[in-house]
């Protein structure tokens, strides 16, 4: 596919707008890691003038051991801090866990012989780094590197630094682990030595955990080799002491109640609004999409009026969930702290390069409702070292069976998608589990994490309010007493309940806190931010699109089309838009069915819409059928410089289209596969192949 030159001008502009995007935590410091340290930023603690000098913070603090990680959603962060416990428990290692984005890497020639350096980095989306990781990935990956003792890549300049790393990666996407073999070929290179292998943990397969588990074994033992460490008996050691504050008013207006930041405990939220601060925005607008009884599909319009966010069509907006009532309820009964949930603590870390991950002082209560991932898979690791704190002999036997037996323990916990508080209430009959510390579970669960949305409506059209496309996650299981409820989506779902007067707004008894931390959210509102994206249409309306968007995949193709039309009704020449959607039945989840009747008003015969539906008739109709029905047309459109688009499921669908996509090529154009592959890649990279996949 060649390129004309509107095309390498959209390329420069997006070019130069992803760049833009990267740098502003460095120049504007509107970004930080969305995730990282999200809480402890907020409050003033990372930013504020400390030193980004990692060997001299090490030094400083005693440590011999820093646990670097680059993470998107919290799970390379919560990895990174196991090891760093781990390092410390079993062998005597002083850790630290520091966030890529806080440090300056020029001095790595200078680390210590003596000290190791662990890095855990997530890839995110097509082979990119985590936000928090874009400033280490550059300079590391420089050709033309130098570090402030003045040697270059040529000069093996990292001769004495040891390190050891593991990759988050997903094998459905094309650069799988990206990150980690990268960073790894990198400091080789530069005459680093690896200490263990390099792990990869692949969240495609489902074996991430599993992973991760494998490959720190043989990786200490190297590390304990290496660096002449003996293993000991490993006593749990808090990270945080948790100061219970029966003196103190919960209401008291220094009191954290589940505002996410100073500015919000003080009442006004004031901008920029970003990963790090959430507007907390009115819906304005709530309805259901599907007809089916038994599964919601929500469309929401949330307003951004006077709050200074921005989005442009194929963004991502945040949102910032709250867990559930009943789950609340249901921690604090088995850690038997029900009667304190709203005693104040005061929650701090015990060693000075611990961050607390949520505001203090707060309460049990509001920490567990608004910053803790309670209903998270469990992990079999974190269930070996809660054994130790179980109420009986029996359960503790149990425990120690379930963490370490891999099978066991997917027969028991994960295939009936039990969360932590659901286990340890079937273990131990109810009886709570009063030994563990509180600052193990702060430690063990990761922080909650905003869910992102891929914006349903076009920013040309409404630029106040942005529109949401959510399927309610709930998911029985034959051999589980629970229905897993997701997290986000079950409480969007009793907001709009709430929004329409439902009488029966809870029908699983959830019991949402739905006016928020001292009812600031009343009146249905929601905190957000906006994320940004590459994914967009091409900046020239004749361009013909193919979009590709089964069930809530959907969602950014509405955006699409709705841009596209306004443009038609403004008596603009806009190309052909082809939409390939599909779903269960027409009678049930037909997304939008009125509105697409709309858009080809407005867009004649240049708007397309292909639907399969896969149990509306004897035989499973996919989207990818109706691709290949429609194989020439489209492979006509390519030609013609057509923008391809996916969105929605990454693990099978859009993988499938990927291979689809080369078949249907190779077979118009006449080509061999190899070459039609060849094709779809060069697409990808130019740009006129976008994804948009969860
Ligand atoms: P969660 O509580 O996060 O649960 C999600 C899933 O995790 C469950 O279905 C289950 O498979 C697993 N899980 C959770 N807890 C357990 C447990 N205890 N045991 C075993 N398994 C468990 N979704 C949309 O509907 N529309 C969109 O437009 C959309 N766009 C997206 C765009 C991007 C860039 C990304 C990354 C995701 C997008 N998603 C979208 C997905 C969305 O972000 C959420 O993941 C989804 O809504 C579920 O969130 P939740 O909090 O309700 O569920």
């Amino acid at each position: 596919a060649q390129l004309d030159t509107l095309d390498i001008i959209v390329l420069a502009v997006l070019l130069l707008g992803t760049v833009a995007y990267f740098t502003k935590g460095t120049y504007w410091a509107v970004y930080g890691d969305p995730y990282g340290n999200s809480l402890a930023q907020a409050n003033g603690a990372a930013k504020s003038g400390k030193s980004r000098n990692i060997i001299e913070k090490l030094e400083q603090s005693g440590k011999n051991c820093v646990v670097f990680y680059g993470s998107q959603t919290g799970t390379a962060e919560d990895y990174a801090s196991r090891l760093a416990k781990e390092g410390h428990s079993r062998f005597g290692l002083n850790t630290m866990v520091a966030d890529l984005e806080d440090y300056d890497f020029d001095n790595l020639d200078q680390f210590p012989e003596d000290k190791l350096a662990v890095f855990v980095l997530a890839t995110y989306g097509e082979g990119e780094p985590t936000d928090n990781a874009v400033e280490f990935y550059e300079f590391i990956s420089s050709d033309d590197i130098s570090f402030s003792g003045g040697l270059g890549a040529e000069d093996k300049p990292l001769a004495s630094l040891k390190y050891v790393t593991f990759g988050l990666g997903n094998n459905t996407y094309e650069h799988y682990n990206s990150m980690v073999r990268n960073v790894d070929k990198f400091l080789t290179k530069l005459g680093a030595t690896r200490l263990g292998k390099a792990g990869e943990g692949d969240d495609g397969a489902g074996t991430m955990e599993e992973d991760f588990l494998a490959w720190k074994e043989p990786m200490w033992a190297d590390v304990a080799k290496q660096m002449c460490l003996e293993e000991r008996e490993s006593v749990y050691e808090p990270v945080f002491e948790i100061a219970e504050k029966p003196d103190m008013d919960a209401e008291e207006d220094t009191v954290y109640l589940g505002e996410p930041n100073k500015n919000h405990l003080e009442g006004s939220q004031k901008g920029p609004f970003n990963a790090n601060n959430p507007f907390i925005a009115p819906i304005a607008e709530s309805k259901e999409l599907f007809t089916a009884k038994d599964r919601n599909c929500l469309h929401m319009e949330i307003d951004i009026s006077g709050s200074n966010l921005t989005y442009t069509t194929g963004d991502h907006i945040a949102i910032w969930p709250t867990n559930a009532g009943k789950e609340v309820d249901r921690f604090l009964n088995i850690l038997g702290i029900t009667s304190k949930r709203h005693m104040v603590i005061a929650v701090k870390g015990l060693d000075p390069t611990a961050k607390v991950p949520f505001p203090s002082p707060t309460t049990y209560d509001a920490a567990i409702r608004y910053h803790m991932e309670i209903c998270a898979p469990v992990s079999r690791q974190f269930v070996s070292t809660l054994a130790q704190f179980a109420p009986t002999e029996e359960v503790k036997a149990e425990m120690v069976k379930i963490g370490g037996d891999k099978d066991y323990f997917h027969q028991t916990v994960i295939d009936r998608n039990l969360n932590l508080a659901q286990l340890l209430e079937i273990l131990s009959n109810g009886q709570p589990w009063v030994k563990v510390p509180f600052s193990l579970m702060i430690e063990g669960l990761v922080k909650i994490q905003p869910r992102y949305y891929s914006i349903s409506s076009s920013s040309s059209v409404q630029k106040d309010k942005i529109a949401i496309t959510a399927v309610v996650e709930s998911l029985s299981k034959p051999n589980s007493p629970h229905i897993l409820k997701g997290v986000t989506t079950n409480y969007l779902l009793a907001l709009k309940q709430k929004q329409h007067g439902d009488p029966d707004p809870d029908p699983h008894g959830l019991n949402y806190a739905l006016t928020g931390p001292r009812n600031k959210y009343d009146g249905i509102h929601v905190p957000v931010h906006v994320r940004h994206s590459n994914f967009k249409l091409p900046s020239d309306p004749t361009k013909p699109i193919i979009m590709v968007g089964p069930g809530t995949g959907v969602a950014p193709f509405r955006a699409f089309v709705q841009e596209r039309a306004a443009q038609a009704l403004a008596g603009q020449a806009v190309g052909k838009t082809v939409l390939f959607f599909g779903c269960r039945r027409k009678q049930e989840d037909f997304l939008y069915e009125n509105e697409w009747d709309q858009y080809k008003k407005d867009l004649g015969d240049n708007f397309i819409l292909h639907v399969a539906f896969s149990r509306d008739g004897p035989k499973k109709v996919y989207v990818q059928h109706k691709i290949e029905e429609f194989a020439e047309e489209l492979d006509k459109l390519l030609q013609q410089k057509a923008y391809f688009y996916v969105c929605g499921d990454a693990a099978n669908m859009a993988r499938e289209v990927n291979a689809l996509l080369a078949q249907i090529i190779s077979k118009q154009r006449g080509i061999p596969e190899s070459k039609a592959e060849e094709i779809v890649k060069a697409m990808r990279a130019s740009n006129q192949y976008q994804e948009d996949v969860w």
